[in-house]
């Protein structure tokens, strides 16, 4: 009869297994992350959750900014589109419903949900200031759901609550489980409209790959930087809701200028 260590041998063999299977690599900087969660799974919660939201929330009657944010968000879409067609990679967008929305409120914020889902709020617009500023942000969020770091911290979630053995099972099993953690990771809702922080090596990431991607898209990288210091120059008392979930400073600010002759090799200036 195996003993309680040999159970105990063969649960972390399992749980090691998984890991193996269960890793994905980043695009572009060719990190390994934990990923237990298909794409079909997490884009369902995301297309559902996004309706939701939308159905709670007041769309801009602005059309000029509406149109900004749109525009905006096809040219990232298509770039991103084209690299990943590029790399021979075309089907990890397969499952994707691309959408961007502008609501009216306050708040100083965008999002992007797994599977394209996009959000900004007209109180992120002044600090943008233009097309430019828009496609910093818009780069950024959409490389959180390129880069499937909800999926990779709702994975991580999985792991710490339920352990290796029951892993396969909850999520065979248990979808209110996945639920539960999608709603743990994503806090979206109308009240809050916002994704609990991600963690500054995602954050590093996305930075790194919105570079990129607003670059290919046409807008010029310079733009990063100046962006993230209209930013924190609004963080008085009462920061905005962007800044409490990307804290901003010198050193973030001075990365995002590192990174800048990188993006430039991918920059095609609009209309060229
Ligand atoms: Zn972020």
């Amino acid at each position: 009869m195996r003993n309680r260590r040999g159970w105990l041998r063969w649960g972390s063999m399992l749980v090691g297994l998984l890991l193996v299977v269960s890793c994905a690599t980043v695009p572009l900087t060719g990190r390994r992350q934990l990923n237990l969660i298909p794409d079909s799974q997490m884009n369902a919660l995301s297309f559902q959750q996004y309706d939701e939201v939308l159905a709670q929330s007041t769309l801009s009657t602005n059309a000029e900014q509406t149109a900004a944010v749109k525009r905006v968000g096809r040219r990232i879409q298509h770039a991103v589109e084209e690299y990943f067609r590029s790399q021979g990679q075309s089907d990890k967008l397969a499952g994707y419903q691309w959408e961007f929305n502008l609501i009216e409120s306050d708040q100083v914020n965008a999002w992007c949900m797994p599977g394209g889902k996009v959000a900004f709020y007209t109180g992120i617009l002044p600090i943008c200031r233009d097309e430019a500023g828009i496609a910093v942000v818009m780069g950024h969020e959409v490389s959180h759901a390129i880069a499937r770091h909800g999926s990779e911290r709702m994975s991580q979630g999985l792991l710490m609550q339920m352990g290796g053995m029951a892993l396969s099972s909850a999520l065979k099993n248990k979808p209110q489980k996945t639920q539960a953690l999608y709603m743990t990771a994503f806090a979206v809702g109308a009240q809050y409209g916002a994704m609990l922080p991600f963690s500054r090596a995602q954050e590093s990431e996305a930075d790194h790959l919105g570079l990129i991607f607003m670059a290919m898209a046409g807008y010029d990288p310079h733009e990063a930087p100046k962006f993230w210091e209209r930013m924190t120059a609004q963080g008085g008392a009462k920061p905005p809701e962007f800044l409490s979930t990307h804290p901003s400073d010198e050193r973030r600010i001075r990365d995002l200028e590192a990174l800048i002759p990188e993006a430039m090799k991918y920059y095609r200036p609009a209309g060229n």
